[in-house]
């Protein structure tokens, strides 16, 4: 039986594809969007957390860290995350519960028994599962193994993707998986690059590929003000998609909720000045969309 890392199953989802879902995020990515609200998924692995208000500087997790990856005095304590191996010692010592680890290793079994809770919703509502992350694509066996089940069961699958994968891996999930939520981000390569990590090459042209051997792909395009929200992009994303054959478009308005978790792990958030778009962007960019004879939604 495959096993995999995952960071949290949500129940009774309903952004996430059609009907009422259960939303079972797999840990890793290989992108690092400035915008990201779900900083916790990128790394793959279990991964510790600091809530710095609830720290007392009692100085316990220091003093039973194996790694000596934390140090500080205690108040708060500073992690050295490239010392830390994961191991949930200090989480354990810590009385004020300052300290979380992110993520579980769990068997396809433990995760269909979850999904299997809300079967009745799923038929009522005509909804599902849909795996989502992360990149659910980082871990190809437990993912396919996950949707062989759900398929064996009857249950609607949907795969939120950012398309950054090897062809074989998406083409080896496409026969079974019934909705693609497909991502795209920017258009330009050297935009992609700076503010997601990676090139969109691999990205367009899988979707390229997909949009071939699959006839039901969303897709997804967060709207980040400053970033990919000018008219030029956003042609060149209605223009592509159009041209494979895809006629649907998710607008997902930038939001900054995820902003405090960047804190808690250590990190800086790029985009602190960041406003969500305005209802005025927002329309043009639905507008612009429609004019390419995409059907547009804002929202999941
Ligand atoms: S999780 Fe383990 S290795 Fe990481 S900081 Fe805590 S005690 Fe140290
Ligand atoms: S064990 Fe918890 S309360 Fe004590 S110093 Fe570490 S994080 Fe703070």
């Amino acid at each position: 039986m495959a096993s995999g890392t995952i960071f949290n199953i949500q129940r009774y989802s309903i952004h996430d594809g059609p009907g009422i879902r259960t939303t079972v995020f797999l840990k890793g990515c290989p992108l690092s969007c400035w915008w990201c609200h779900n900083p916790e998924s990128q790394k793959y692995g279990v991964q510790l957390v600091l809530w710095k208000e609830r720290c007392i500087g009692c100085g316990g997790c220091n003093s039973v860290c194996p790694e000596g990856a934390i140090s500080g005095g205690g108040f708060p304590p500073v992690i050295d995350s490239e010392k830390c191996s994961g191991c949930g010692l200090c989480a354990e010592e810590c009385p004020a519960v300052a300290l979380e680890m992110v993520g579980k290793t769990v068997s396809s079994d433990y995760v269909m028994k979850e999904i299997e809770k809300d079967l009745i919703f799923y038929d009522q509502s005509g909804g599902g599962v849909t795996f989502s992350g992360g990149e659910p694509l980082m871990q190809p066996e437990f993912l396919a193994e996950l949707l062989e089940k759900c398929k064996a069961r009857d249950i609607h699958t949907a795969v939120d993707t950012c398309g950054y994968a090897n062809w074989e891996v998406l083409s080896g999930i496409a026969g079974l998986t019934d909705l693609f939520l497909y991502d795209i981000k920017h258009m330009d390569d050297l935009v992609h690059t700076r503010t997601v990590g990676v090139s969109n090459r691999i990205i367009l042209e899988n979707l390229g590929k997909l949009a071939r051997v699959h006839s039901n792909i969303l897709i997804r395009f967060p709207l980040v003000p400053g970033i990919n929200d000018d008219r030029a992009n956003i042609e060149k994303t209605a223009q592509f998609i159009s041209g494979v054959g895809i006629r649907e478009v998710n607008i997902l308005p930038y939001h900054n909720t995820g902003m405090d978790k960047y804190a808690r792990l250590g990190r800086n958030y790029r985009l602190t000045d960041t406003r969500e778009p305005s209802k005025e962007l927002t329309d043009k960019a639905c507008e612009i969309f429609s004019e390419y004879g995409i059907n547009v939604k804002i929202g999941g």
